[in-house]
């Protein structure tokens, strides 16, 4: 049975943590988590590092009484231990200027897959919107960013210089005498910003993902959204058949090494 009572140093003290939609909650659920942490708890929350809402100082003899609640006033528990974790979000092109794809929708869906999944150990997810990487998602088990491939027209292009600038990479090379623009892609981040800087139109970005696993990006960018979902369900597939129990994901990877992961992912 999942476990959803994190036990606090009170002692007979628990607390309990809520579920956001990738960040963000209505202001009905925050007024029944008011009501929620006031009824059952100490009258106050804490926010966690995973955009979840806790609320400490609960009575475990109170737990059945806060499911009722939660089902009547529509809040989701997080489970606790061996799972997968709420995925963590930035707002992504629904509210920020820099974004390229939609955090929150994609956190949402892998939340939906599999949120709650049990696996050898917790997995950590988070989704980032642009190279910006707002939500540090190396410091996650699995993390996804938004990732921009920069397409050369050279019909458009003046040779001025102004993407190879600003790539800090140095991915770009430009011979202005002899009109040769090159790009090397084993440098480049897929940041986008040599594409921004084009006034040209000579460089126009595909929107794609970049994928990491704790912190180590194995695959080249991503363009299709159902291959990422397909690329995260056989990485925990994989976590799950060859994990240890209590086994971290990265630890998993350092004792195998990661040419069979790699090749599972492809
Ligand atoms: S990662 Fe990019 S899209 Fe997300 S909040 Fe930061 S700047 Fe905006
Ligand atoms: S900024 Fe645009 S026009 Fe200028 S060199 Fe780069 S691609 Fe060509
Ligand atoms: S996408 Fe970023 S790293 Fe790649 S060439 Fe452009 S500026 Fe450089």
């Amino acid at each position: 049975m999942k476990n959803f009572l994190a036990r606090q140093k009170q002692e007979g003290f628990f607390s309990v943590r809520f579920k956001s939609a990738a960040g963000k909650l209505t202001a009905a659920q925050l007024l029944a988590i008011h009501e929620l942490a006031e009824k059952f708890g100490a009258g106050f929350v804490n926010l966690t590092s995973r955009q979840e809402i806790s609320v400490p100082f609960v009575r475990e003899e109170n737990f059945t009484a806060i499911e009722k609640f939660c089902t009547e006033h529509d809040l989701k528990l997080c489970p606790l231990g061996a799972v997968f974790k709420q995925v963590t979000a930035c707002q992504g092109t629904q509210t920020c200027p820099s974004g390229v794809i939609d955090s929150p929708k994609i956190a949402l869906e892998l939340e939906r897959q599999h949120g709650g999944r049990v696996l050898p150990n917790k997995i950590t997810c988070a989704v980032t919107g642009c190279p910006n990487n707002c939500m540090k998602v190396d410091n996650n088990d699995i993390g996804v960013k938004g990732a921009v491939e920069p397409k050369f027209f050279a019909d458009n292009c003046v040779y001025c210089g102004a993407c190879a600038k600003v790539c800090r990479v140095g991915a770009i090379k430009i011979d202005r005498a002899k009109k040769i623009w090159t790009l090397d892609r084993d440098k480049c981040l897929n940041c986008g910003r040599c594409v921004k800087a084009c006034k040209k139109l000579a460089l126009r970005g595909e929107v794609g993902y970049k994928i990491y696993f704790s912190g180590k990006d194995f695959l080249p960018m991503i363009r299709a959204e159902e291959r990422l979902y397909k690329i995260v369900d056989a990485a925990l597939k994989y976590f799950s058949e060859h994990g240890k129990p209590r086994e971290r994901f990265g630890k998993m990877l350092a004792r195998l090494g990661t040419e069979e992961f790699t090749n599972v992912l492809k």
